[in-house]
């Protein structure tokens, strides 16, 4: 079994200590950590993942409809699913990728096949810099466990673009508008887009809307962990 060979091999990495709190584990975290992770309980928007009365779409979705059909995401992106995720991107914690990918794959609903799995690409001076796209560490187990052909090269960022993070939340849809390339017709498929964190969604919404106009029928993202709605909304 590759993924619990995987996870062994994570587990050997932290040296058989709970990543978070360096306890005694079997995996890479404890089963107290493990319990403890902040999962998404519903009731959720089923297109952006955002908490919503009754699981309906909710009023943001239907007012402004986003590229993208659904989101499903394993994590609200607070204490401690944050400094897994960021341990992964910034301090290139690769092992932490088998766990946060069979934390998203549990989450995905078996009776909804997807064609290819896309994870969001980097641009190539940042992919460079940072030597892995954390996106596709995640995309590769997630697909593994699903059962889903991984296609990263479907599409490509064809420019680089200012950090969102670094971006207060109205300027991040301008700062990825025509950000992405799609390298193929994609013709009635059913593409997934796998990504670390979900904020706003500006960039998943311009990489789906990228997909949709190559022909994509459905794009759904598959992300770890999702801000909840700002406070201002
Ligand atoms: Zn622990
Ligand atoms: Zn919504």
């Amino acid at each position: 079994m590759p993924g619990t060979l995987a996870r062994r091999f994570a587990n050997l990495a932290f040296g058989g200590r709970c990543f978070l709190c360096r306890g005694a584990a079997g995996a890479v975290l404890c089963a107290e950590c493990d319990a403890d992770l902040p999962r998404l309980v519903g009731p959720l928007c089923p297109r952006c993942a955002l908490a919503a009365p009754a699981g309906e779409v909710c009023g943001r979705c239907l007012a402004h409809p986003p590229a993208y059909d659904a989101t499903v995401a394993a994590l609200g992106y607070e204490f401690p699913a944050d400094t897994l995720v960021q341990a992964l991107k910034f301090r290139g914690e690769l092992a932490l990728a088998p766990l946060l990918g069979a934390l998203l794959a549990a989450r995905l609903p078996r009776a909804a096949p997807v064609d290819c799995v896309l994870p969001v690409p980097l641009a190539a001076a940042r992919l460079r810099a940072r030597g892995f796209n954390q996106a596709m560490e995640i995309a590769r187990h997630v697909a593994r466990a699903t059962g889903s052909r991984l296609e990263p090269a479907l599409a490509e960022r064809s420019r680089d673009t200012a950090a969102q993070v670094d971006l207060p939340h109205d300027a991040r849809a301008r700062n990825v508008r025509g950000a992405f390339r799609c390298a193929r017709a994609l013709e009635g498929a059913a593409v997934a887009v796998v990504d670390d964190v979900m904020t706003t969604g500006a960039t998943l919404d311009e990489l789906a809307g990228t997909l949709k106009r190559a022909g994509a029928a459905r794009v759904v993202n598959w992300v770890v962990a999702r801000t909840p709605a700002p406070a201002d909304a």
